[in-house]
């Protein structure tokens, strides 16, 4: 066995047609305060990992007062190396999938976060699914049909923007279909979460937390900003008239869907720097522990690799 398994990665990497990355750069030690509403707290998300009450309320929008944008940006860079090379580890030691499931109010950066969180990743290793109204075909199976289709496998990584939470939010709101219906889903929402950390999915999932203020700010935003107008829709604000039916119905499918398996992050997202660092931090804290186990399995690829490429060499069979 190899003595360095850092160096048998690289090697691994190399091979592969993705750049090397650059060395792990550790992030320091930030000091944020440290907020706990019914979460376990983390520095900047809100971390929900099992079923209990939430209240969105007290949970604040913006970041910690005194954080400043500089910090953040310099913080989520560290962190965003690391992930970056966590989630290498993950496609090529191919034994784990990741999830990522993003919620969130209209407006509330869902598309921002993704392309944040794609610099870090490369085209072959992740895909992102966008769950839109159902078609007829789509309306004729079972809620989940559409969503386990686009799981992803081993080694993969989906990013799903909106998902199978719409049918317990939008569907409720909305009087979609009855309450026994929706309110049976919470419980095949679970079931079906577990079945796919049970096959090696590490499944986070975010809702990215803005307040009501500022999505009218981003929704009027759209309307002066020439290169913002395409986004205007009509529906954001009739939307917007159910703000807190929407903010129930969130409570609900976080504090029933939530367990240390697949957990809830509630990430302040009124500010867009401290938004990506609190996704990406809650992402290497997922990512971390894994490290050692991909780490070792590659290091076994490659020495199974070496050994036959000495025993072509000698001319052994
Ligand atoms: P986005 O707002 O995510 O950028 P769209 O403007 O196309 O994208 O909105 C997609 C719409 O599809 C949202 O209004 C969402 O509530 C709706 N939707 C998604 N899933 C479902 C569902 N299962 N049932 C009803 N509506 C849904």
């Amino acid at each position: 066995m190899g003595s360095n398994p850092t160096l048998s990665a690289r090697s691994f990497r190399e091979k592969s047609t993705v750049a090397f990355r650059p060395p792990l750069l550790r992030p320091s030690a930030f000091t944020s305060e440290l907020r706990t509403v019914n979460t376990v707290a983390m520095a900047h998300a809100h971390k929900i990992d099992r079923v209990q009450k939430v209240n969105l309320k007290e949970i604040d929008t913006d970041p910690p007062k005194g954080m400043t944008k500089e910090e953040a940006l310099a913080e989520t860079q560290k962190l965003a190396s690391e992930m970056e090379e966590l989630l290498d580890l993950l496609f090529f030691a191919g034994q784990h999938s990741l999830l990522l499931v993003l919620q969130g109010m209209d407006t509330s950066g869902k598309d921002g976060t993704i392309r944040h969180f794609l610099n870090y990743t490369h085209a072959q290793s992740c895909r992102v699914a966008s769950f839109k109204v159902p078609t007829a075909h789509e309306l004729a199976h079972d809620f989940l049909w559409r969503i386990h289709q686009q799981a992803p496998g081993k080694g993969e990584i989906a990013v799903f923007n909106r998902s199978h939470y719409e049918d317990v939010l939008v569907v409720r709101v909305h009087e979609l279909v009855p309450k026994d219906v929706w309110h049976g889903r919470y419980a095949q929402i679970n079931t079906f979460e577990s079945l796919l950390t049970a096959s090696n999915t590490i499944v986070l999932k975010f809702f990215l937390h803005i307040s009501k203020k500022e999505q009218e700010e981003r929704l009027l935003d759209r309307e002066k900003e020439v290169e913002k107008a395409w986004k205007l829709s009509v529906g954001d604000w009739k939307e917007r008239e159910q703000w807190s039916r929407y903010q129930e119905a969130y409570e609900d499918a976080i504090g029933k869907c939530a367990s240390a398996e697949a957990p809830w992050h509630v990430v302040p997202a009124d500010h867009k720097w401290y938004r990506n660092l609190a996704v990406t931090e809650a992402i290497v804290h997922a990512l971390r522990p894994y490290k050692k186990t991909w780490l070792k399995d590659l290091t076994e690829v490659g020495e199974k690799a070496k050994a036959e490429l000495s025993a072509f060499r000698s001319g052994k069979p």
